[in-house]
């Protein structure tokens, strides 16, 4: 009761005037800036919920190549839902998270072999598909079909929190529905819901950005709330953290030793990689390579060792795997840093091989 009445005053401490100022900047900003992406031409249900998945987690710079090359070889739920694991796998190749890959393929199989091709349009029944969250299930159904609901991105929180002063953590449950419940009201009853999201996300993408805000050039300036020290700080907080990863390049004559993640795993399940490298179980001989790359919050630091099987390992091969040939290796689908690793020991000259 006390929360619907807390909503209730957030809703009435929105002005009329407020909320046509608000829009009338926003819209005008966007109509002249807002971001060209492929998915926003021509959307299908499909299309989007193919670009939102891709959006999880990945910047949209890097999401585009990966989007246009899918819809190419994937361009509807049939093709998707007919495509073998393995090879869709091989398309997300590059993007990481594949258990997007999977919960997409799920639902596209889902959607053309038991709905007839129909993509359920309301957020809650969208909820109940794989991988399907909050936040993408209210983009869904707004941007493919136009549902009346706030589609609240870490952009979206940030200039809402912002404009309207909400100094409380944006990660916490009740910030966030005070958040959705502004958002709503500040969406105008004659303006489509897609519209109204994408000019929210592309204004907090390239104006009310988490670091720096362009408070100078913003169009919201005057009606903008946060003036208080303190509270343009206002962002999602991630603690990031560094980690060391070492794994086995191990190799007999031309095979090398490989092993599929099991599907449980969230991250690389199903995917074909090198094994980590075990001492009690493994030689370890020279360094290869190295790279680092990032994992959710973690960023990782990986070598890759040439290394043998000890007179234990030998015994027992204790990890589950196989031989792989190496003209092989290419054709399993690879975790994007495995698959670097991959790239850098073939493109050694054969006398640099051991
Ligand atoms: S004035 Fe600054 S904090 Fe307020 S909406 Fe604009 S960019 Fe964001």
């Amino acid at each position: 009761m006390e929360n619907q009445n807390n909503i209730l005053l957030l809703e009435q401490a929105i002005e009329p005037n407020f909320k046509k100022s608000f829009w009338a900047l926003i819209s005008r900003w966007h109509s002249e800036n807002g971001f060209r992406y492929p998915w926003r031409e021509a959307p299908t249900p499909y299309s989007i919920l193919v670009s939102e998945l891709m959006l999880q987690q990945t910047q949209a710079e890097t999401v585009i190549p990966y989007f246009l090359a899918w819809m190419e070889r994937f361009p509807n739920w049939r093709s998707l839902a007919e495509a073998p694991e393995k090879e869709v796998l091989r398309a997300w190749e590059g993007l990481g998270y594949y258990s997007r890959a999977r919960n997409l393929h799920k639902i596209a199989q889902w959607v053309y072999f038991e709905k007839k091709g129909e993509l359920p349009s309301e957020p809650k029944e969208l909820l109940k598909l794989p991988g399907i969250g909050p936040y993408t299930a209210n983009a869904v159904a707004s941007l493919a079909f136009g549902r009346k609901v706030p589609a609240l991105d870490g952009n979206v929180i940030r200039v809402i929190a912002r404009l309207m002063a909400i100094d409380q953590p944006v990660h916490r449950r009740e910030t966030i529905r005070k958040i959705f419940t502004l958002a709503t009201s500040l969406m105008p009853e004659d303006i489509e819901a897609s519209y109204y999201n994408s000019a929210l996300m592309d204004f907090g993408r390239a104006i009310c950005r988490p670091k720096h805000p362009k408070c100078k050039l913003c169009v919201l300036k005057e009606i903008c709330k946060a003036k208080q020290p303190g509270l343009l700080a206002i962002r999602p907080k991630v603690t990031i953290e560094e980690k060391e990863e070492k794994i086995a390049i191990i190799r007999e004559k031309n095979r090398f030793w490989m092993q599929q993640e099991s599907f449980g795993k969230k991250r690389y399940c199903g995917l074909w990689v090198f094994p980590l490298f075990d001492p009690e179980f493994m030689e370890q001989k020279a360094m290869l390579f190295s790279l680092r790359y990032s994992f959710t919050r973690y960023r990782i630091f990986l070598e890759a060792y040439e290394a043998s099987w000890n007179k234990r390992g030998l015994k027992t091969q204790p990890l589950k795997g196989e031989w792989v040939e190496e003209k092989n290796v290419l054709s399993l689908p690879l975790p994007a840093p495995h698959r670097k690793i991959w790239l850098q020991l073939v493109a050694k000259k054969p006398s640099d091989r051991q």
